[in-house]
């Protein structure tokens, strides 16, 4: 793709909007920049590239428009956008940094997507790929943008790339290899106007792949039940909860991969307790991982040996310290109401939960079993403490506090030796934090200080 003379406006000066503008800089394109947000605050990494002849800093108007062929929104910036909008009424294509990435990519592609789970299968892949001594670039919606990576030397076996429903959103020919469709529950949905446009925009992750690529489904998931109708790969299926013909599930203390072929195909075993992360949703991050490794051609003893060196990472589930026999568990990343439950099902003792910070319209009232059967107390905070409260009813006892500190607090003071105290917030953290690891670190914190 020829980007020289091209006028491209991007929209959004965050990490990704930055990393794309100095891509097509060198390119030869004429790129327009602009954000909401006042060029002050548009950050250091911008200024690096503030004084380059190519680049303008456009006002946030729809005049910027005049004369673009082409958009490229950051992944923060949602679809009723006013310049969005109207570049799409003018007909100026739209398209996403994964997207213009993928036109100049020359290294095959995983892509995990999911609602829950990304970070974690992503990075695990990744690992079992680099222990079985196949070159890898780990990136996309963690680590670096894959708008970078094509500015390298591309040199490795696989890109395994973390993909948002922002990036999916505006796709168009961005067709991985293999792609990873963890599970699809409620969220983000005040930015894509209802759940069922977040459903149809995760699956467009299988929309270009053809009988040659794979798609890894989850059975149990009743979200995919119609998904098969729109796939032209290879469709593979994991299942934590049933076993398969043909695919990867769970067998007393086993996960069987079944490869896809004739009846009675190859069957293999890895033991359940090589998994060192808590949960039944983590087995369903492993055995996706562990189907998309074997098709990239990992053997089943480096897959062992990756997996069980795999130690997690910090804020999804983490034990986070010990006082009078009381356990802390900091699920910060659980930004979501299915991974407040999934957080909540990992536990066998009563958990006094800590729930709340800023909402994204989450469908709280779902979590009312699950809190009857695991909590004995709700501790909520933040600014959503009052729409969670009048959703999720009285069955278990509730406290509102206004910050996250108070809320600890609050917890330790009514908590009993082996209780868990979690906080696994179902809410952005963005009232009280700048993100996520800010607030499990603050979390921590407070806790070490009780
Ligand atoms: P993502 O990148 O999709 O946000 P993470 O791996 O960072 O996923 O985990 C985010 C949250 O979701 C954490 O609270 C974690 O415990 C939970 N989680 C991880 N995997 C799953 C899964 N397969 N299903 C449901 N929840 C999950």
């Amino acid at each position: 793709m020829n980007l020289t003379g091209k006028k491209i406006v991007v929209i959004g000066m965050g990490k990704t909007g930055i990393a794309a503008a100095r891509f097509f800089g060198k390119q030869g394109a004429k790129v327009i920049v602009t954000d909401e947000q006042p060029v002050d605050k548009w950050g250091a990494e911008f200024e690096q590239i503030a004084k380059e002849k190519w680049l303008e800093i456009g006002t946030y108007n729809a005049r910027i428009l005049t004369g673009a062929c082409i958009v490229v929104p950051s992944p923060g910036v949602p679809p009723h956008n006013d310049l969005l909008v109207e570049a799409l009424k003018k007909n100026i294509p739209v398209i996403s940094e994964i997207e213009m990435a993928y036109r100049f990519l020359k290294v095959p592609v995983i892509a995990v997507t999911g609602t829950n789970g990304k970070t974690t299968t992503t990075t695990l892949l990744g690992e079992i790929l680099q222990y079985s001594g196949k070159k890898t670039f780990v990136g996309g919606n963690i680590g670096n943008p894959l708008i970078e990576y094509v500015e390298g030397s591309q040199k490795d076996d696989f890109i395994v790339a973390e993909i948002s429903s922002f990036q999916l959103q505006w796709i168009d020919k961005f067709r991985p290899f293999i792609a990873v469709l963890l599970n699809i529950t409620c969220d983000h949905i005040n930015y894509h106007g209802s759940f069922a446009e977040y459903r149809r925009i995760k699956t467009r992750v299988f929309a270009n792949q053809t009988k040659a690529d794979f798609a890894i489904l989850n059975a149990a998931d009743p979200e995919q039940k119609e998904i098969d109708r729109i796939i032209n790969a290879q469709a593979i299926k994991f299942s934590s909860k049933r076993v398969l013909q043909e695919g990867i599930f769970i067998k007393k203390n086993n996960i069987v991969f079944r490869m896809p072929g004739a009846p009675g195909a190859k069957e293999e075993q890895y033991p359940l307790d090589i998994i060192n992360l808590p949960g039944l949703h983590n087995v369903e991050n492993v055995m996706a991982a562990i189907m998309a490794a074997r098709f990239c051609g990992c053997s089943r003893e480096n897959i062992i040996a990756a997996v069980s060196a795999f130690r997690g990472l910090p804020h999804r589930i983490e034990f986070a310290g010990e006082k009078n026999s009381i356990k802390f568990y900091d699920d910060s990343k659980g930004t979501n109401v299915g991974s407040v439950e999934r957080a909540l099902e990992t536990f066998d003792q009563p958990v006094i939960l800590l729930l709340g910070g800023r909402d994204k319209d989450g469908d709280f009232e779902t979590l009312r079993p699950l809190l009857k059967t695991k909590t004995k107390k709700v501790i909520l905070f933040g600014e959503a403490r009052e729409r969670i409260a009048s959703l999720i009813g009285q069955d278990t006892p509730l406290v509102k506090k206004n910050k996250l500190k108070e809320a600890v607090e609050s917890a330790y003071q009514d908590a009993q030796s082996d209780d868990v105290i979690l906080l696994s917030p179902g809410c952005a953290s963005f009232d009280e934090f700048a993100n996520y690891k800010e607030r499990g670190n603050f979390f921590k914190e407070v806790v070490r200080n009780l």
